[in-house]
């Protein structure tokens, strides 16, 4: 009987696999066309400074309008990461979003700095630096006004390069912040290294925040450390007015989340920066 629910078990696995093979298969043949087809749209999510509660900045977020549906980046970035299609793509995101921000500015909106994600992929190349530097020139876009995002677990996997392709985008003049601070295994002492000015913890230690001692240890530690090692601190994923009070508590400079507003596409960005 066990050998019969553990051939059941194998039969069901197999299967379970071989769907999710397909789907990532099947994803990942659309994804190739998805540039040309213009199925790819940037939203937008402000950083509110806690002090004021206003916008500080926008965190750019790719999004995938695919049959219709929007497909969220954890299902397709991955694929674009595998297939090596995340640099064309990647690339993309960073000529548009700065075509947006001067097309704000034209408008006469206060246009505030964009944080564009970049995946491990991207910055372990050369070319990135090249065509930061050319979209810099095309569009004209003021470098205070753009900075990168690289999870803490991206910077951990790479080594000698990295070190210095950060330190050329760093001298173009763009800031460069860790994402989802305390999901790796790295210490800030060893993120020191690279020319960061900005940490965000991630949604995970925000969460219970108000539940948790726990978690109001770590973040409570997060921000000492970050103090005196002169980081600028963002929480993610804020979604309560407990949760922002705790963190205002804290000394916590920035914060991000539903309880401010959710991605938006550009249009309903431009009313918010007016606002
Ligand atoms: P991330 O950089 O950590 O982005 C924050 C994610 O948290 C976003 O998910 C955002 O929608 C979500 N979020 C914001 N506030 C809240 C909240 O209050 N509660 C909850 N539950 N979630 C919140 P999203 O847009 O699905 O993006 C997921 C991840 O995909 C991003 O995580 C980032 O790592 C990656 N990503 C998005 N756009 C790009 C891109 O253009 N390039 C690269 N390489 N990665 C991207
Ligand atoms: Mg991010
Ligand atoms: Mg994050
Ligand atoms: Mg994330």
């Amino acid at each position: 009987q066990a050998k019969a629910a553990g051939r059941n078990n194998y039969q069901f696995f197999t299967e379970r696999m071989n769907l999710a093979a397909a789907r990532h298969f099947e994803l990942e043949s659309s994804l190739r066309g998805a540039l040309a087809r213009e199925e790819f749209a940037l939203y937008f999510q402000p950083i509110m400074c806690t002090e004021t509660r206003r916008p500080r900045a926008l965190e750019v977020l790719l999004r995938w309008r695919r049959d219709g549906a929007l497909v969220g980046p954890d299902e397709f970035i991955p694929i674009l990461e595998e297939s090596g299609m995340i640099m064309e793509v990647g690339e993309w995101v960073i000529r548009s979003a700065c075509v947006q921000a001067m097309q704000w500015q034209r408008e006469g909106l206060e246009v505030v700095p964009l944080a564009i994600n970049l995946s491990a992929r991207q910055f372990t190349h050369q070319g990135l630096v090249d065509s930061i530097r050319a979209i810099v020139d095309e569009t004209g876009i003021a470098p205070g006004l753009v900075e990168f995002e690289i999870t803490e677990t991206a910077l951990m996997q790479h080594g000698g390069q990295t070190l210095e392709i950060l330190r050329q985008i760093n001298a173009i003049g763009m800031c460069l912040s860790i994402d989802d601070f305390g999901t790796g295994y790295s210490s800030l002492a060893y993120l020191k290294r690279f020319p960061v000015r900005k940490i965000k913890i991630d949604r995970a230690f925000v969460r219970e925040l108000e539940a948790s001692t726990e978690d109001r240890a770590i973040v409570a530690a997060v921000m000492a450390l970050a103090n005196s090692l002169q980081l600028s601190v963002v929480a993610e994923g804020v979604e309560t007015e407990g949760q922002y009070a705790l963190l205002r508590s804290f000394g916590c400079q920035y914060a991000q989340g539903y309880l401010f507003a959710r991605p938006l596409p550009a249009e309903q960005v431009a009313s918010l920066l007016a606002g």
